[in-house]
Formats: C-alpha cells, sequence, structure tokens
C-alpha cells in the first residue's frame, strides 16, 4: 500500500457515550483516512471539567473498538497537554488581551447598539480594561474593521466568514480558567501533524476562527471537510442535551444498529446484506472512495 502523509483524527469530549451523531462524524472521518492510506487518529477533548462525565472515554474508546475503527498510535487527552495551549498563549502575546466583561454585559452592549443580543464581542476591553475592572477571560484581537477569511470545504464548498465582524475578539481562555476550545483545538491539530479535518457540521462555523488562529501562530494549513449533522425528530441536533441515545448499549447488534444507519445517512451504498463489521468496512471504504472521488 503507497504511503502517505494523511493525517486525520477523531476528537470526541467525554461528556456521555457516542450517540449516532458522533459515530457519524467517527465514520466519516475513518473511512476519509482509510480511502487515502493516511492514519487515523484519536484526542479525547476533556478540557472542560465542569461537563466531563468519569469513565466515559473508556467507554468511547471501546465503542470505537466494538464498531472496528482502530485508530493508529496513542490517544492523547487534552487535559495533559494544557502546557502546549499556556506555550501557544504566550507565542500570541500582544494578540491577546484580558477582558472583564461578564455574559450579561456583553449582551447588553449590543442591545445598546441596536443590534440584537448576541454573542457577537463589541471590544468593550480592547483598548484596556476600565478602572477596578478584573481581568475574567483572555480574548484574541483581530484586525479592524474586517477581517475576512475563505476557505474551501470539500463537502459544502467555499466558505466565507468576517470574523471581526461575525465573532468579534474571540475568547482562548476562559472565564472558568479552563481553555477555549478554539485555542486547543488548533494548538493540538498542529502538534500532532493533522492534515485533514473530517468533522460535523455543527463545526463549519469555528472553522475560520481556526484557520485564523493557524495564521497568526504561523501553523500549516489544514484541509476541511464537515458532513451533516444528524438530527432528531424535534429537527434539533443531536447532543447530550438534546437526550440522544448511546448507540453502543453492550449488548446490543453494533452492525445493525449503529454501523449500517450511520452509513446510510452519509449515502454509502452498502446494501442489506452485509453480515459481519469486517465486511462492513470494505464496502463503506469503496463506497466512499467513489462518493469522494478519491
Ligand atoms: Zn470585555
Amino acid at each position: 500500500m503507497q504511503q502517505s502523509n494523511y493525517k486525520g483524527r477523531f476528537a470526541p469530549s467525554p461528556t456521555g457515550p457516542l450517540h449516532m451523531g458522533s459515530l457519524v462524524a467517527a465514520m466519516a472521518s475513518y473511512l476519509d483516512a482509510k480511502a487515502h492510506h493516511g492514519q487515523w487518529l484519536v484526542r479525547i477533548e476533556d478540557l472542560d471539567f465542569d461537563r466531563n462525565v468519569k469513565g466515559i472515554d473508556q467507554h468511547i474508546l471501546n465503542s470505537l473498538q466494538r464498531c472496528g475503527m482502530h485508530w493508529d498510535g496513542d490517544v492523547t487527552w487534552q487535559s495533559q497537554r494544557q502546557h502546549l495551549y499556556q506555550d501557544a498563549m504566550q507565542t500570541l502575546d500582544q494578540h491577546v488581551y484580558p477582558c472583564a466583561c461578564s455574559r450579561k454585559e456583553i449582551a447588553d452592549s449590543r442591545l445598546r447598539m441596536g443590534e440584537v443580543a448576541s454573542q457577537i464581542y463589541p471590544g468593550t476591553c480592547r483598548a484596556g480594561l476600565a478602572a477596578g475592572k478584573t481581568p475574567r477571560a483572555w480574548r484574541l484581537r483581530l484586525p479592524q474593521p474586517h477581517c475576512n477569511i475563505t476557505f474551501d470545504d470539500r463537502y459544502y464548498g467555499q466558505q466565507i466568514q468576517d470574523i471581526t465582524t461575525e465573532v468579534g475578539d474571540f475568547v482562548l481562555k476562559r472565564a472558568d480558567g479552563f481553555w477555549a476550545y478554539q485555542l486547543a483545538v488548533v494548538v493540538d491539530d498542529a502538534a500532532q501533524g493533522i492534515t485533514h479535518i473530517v468533522r460535523g457540521a455543527d463545526l463549519l462555523d469555528s472553522t475560520a476562527r481556526q484557520i485564523y488562529l493557524q495564521q497568526v501562530l504561523d501553523l500549516p494549513a489544514i484541509s476541511y471537510l464537515h458532513v451533516p449533522v444528524v438530527n432528531n425528530e424535534a429537527g434539533e441536533k443531536l447532543s447530550k442535551q438534546t437526550g440522544a441515545m448511546a448507540f453502543d448499549r453492550g449488548d446490543n447488534d453494533l452492525l445493525k444498529d449503529a454501523l449500517l444507519p450511520a452509513a446510510s445517512f452519509l449515502e454509502l451504498a452498502i446494501g442489506d446484506s452485509v453480515s459481519s463489521i469486517d465486511a462492513f468496512w470494505k464496502l463503506a471504504l469503496a463506497s466512499w472512495t467513489i462518493k469522494m472521488k478519491l
């Protein structure tokens, strides 16, 4: 088999067992890595210590293995890599400033500006903290008045976002002291040599921020593919918050209950006659290769 520099990853948060939505993202990233004769890594994104559920990381890893999805190298845990995020903050130095605003103050100032309350940061602390204010979070200073980021998504096509007007200076270290997702994911992808990111479309909106961070930190560019997210009957994205059920209940038939429905959601042509997990992956890989024109 030909050698490849492709390195992909699946990066679940240990806040609950994997549900069908996470399996679809895992399957797409796994198939894309295999179709490129590349490596597939697993990284546990456990930086939100308030939301982590004890022991769920092992449940997630067991579920992947029961599904026949075997990763390359060692699994990494973001909680053990915090020195890397601290180093990146030091590199960012002048690009980062302390913010004393509460969530409510940000929403209130947007209202005063005649706009609907939103998450867009109005830049209150960019020129320095008001007297008597204490830093809560640390934000990235974005170019003014615009910062257009464009990228080609392999599924959704060309994307453009003005992160200055559509997002605002975003948080790298949160008011609760935890590292923000955007910083950790960019630092880890670069440190692990990830070349291709395949994940759910719920993260499409984060991509421009991550690309900008890569540019400021002088890190290599990455190829992106976002796959549609699975919704429940109410049209909400499947998540622990919307009560999504674990697909791996210990003794159920993962081929019938999980793998075939996930492949069907990805519109892979597998057929109903497949009888083993090994046979499933051979057909899924062939189908992915054709579908993605690889
Ligand atoms: Zn502020």
